[in-house]
């Protein structure tokens, strides 16, 4: 899947990471938005367990893996760093279990049978609800996961997650199609997003505060159309 670099020196990763939030940072500005309301998690799946010490080291909080045996071998080191991990890969129930074990925070709940297999485990844990995004299929690609993106599918998914005790659904997650020039693909896609969003909290009465868009190619337009949380992994190993 994701294709694996060889070690990235600490001096990189340093180098690249000050880019990056200069980047997020002047996003931000240019938006009128606070940097701080945005999170930078860092994609992790290229490297190893090495990289995402250094990474939690150098002050990133959030790590996003989206494979679950991955996850497992990076685990100690979140641990170790008090790192929030972030699953942002597609889930299949038969790994719930996995799953709700190892990370803090799901961005891709696509069905009712997964979010019930990750709250029944959820629940075994015993600890706090499990916050959750709904992954939504904007541009409707045949080879992504997601929701689609209408307000009904939406806001009933959100009340059905009401009943489901130890998860809580706190927002929306989105991948635009890879394109060399994102612009005039992504923007839209985020937008959309933003606006699926704020109709089916309104709907609903559901606070739904976060927003997770925007990756290497397009995270700067997702930060002016309103993420919250945007998942960055090739730029930090370039
Ligand atoms: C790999 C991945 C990312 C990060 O992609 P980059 O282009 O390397 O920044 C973000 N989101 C998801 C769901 C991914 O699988």
């Amino acid at each position: 899947m994701a294709e694996k670099l060889g070690p990235v020196s600490r001096e990189r990763l340093e180098k690249n990471l000050e880019a990056v939030r200069a980047e997020i940072a002047a996003a931000a500005t240019k938006s009128g938005r606070d940097a701080d309301a945005v999170r930078l998690i860092a994609v992790t799946k290229y490297v190893g367990a090495e990289e995402v010490a250094q990474l939690l080291e150098l002050g990133v909080k959030d790590i996003g893996e989206n494979r679950i045996q991955e996850a497992e071998t990076k685990k100690a080191v979140l641990e170790k760093h008090a790192g929030v991990f972030h699953l942002i890969g597609h889930l299949q129930t038969n790994k719930a279990d996995k799953a709700a074990k190892l990370f803090d925070c799901i961005h891709s709940i696509d069905s009712d049978r997964v979010a019930v297999a990750i709250n029944k485990e959820a629940q075994k844990g015993g600890r706090a609800a499990l916050p959750c995004l709904l992954e939504v299929n904007v541009a409707g690609e045949a080879n992504k996961y997601g929701l689609a993106p209408d307000e009904t599918t939406l806001c009933k998914m959100v009340e059905f997650m009401g009943t489901l005790s130890s998860l809580r659904v706190t927002g929306l997650m989105a991948m635009a199609p890879f394109a060399e020039n994102p612009e005039p693909t992504s923007r839209p896609v985020f937008k959309r997003l933003r606006e699926l969003r704020d109709a089916v909290a309104r709907s609903t009465g559901v606070a739904l505060p976060e927003l997770s868009m925007g990756m290497t190619q397009d995270y700067a337009i997702a930060i002016e159309e309103g993420a919250t949380m945007v998942r960055v992994g090739s730029a930090l190993f370039a």
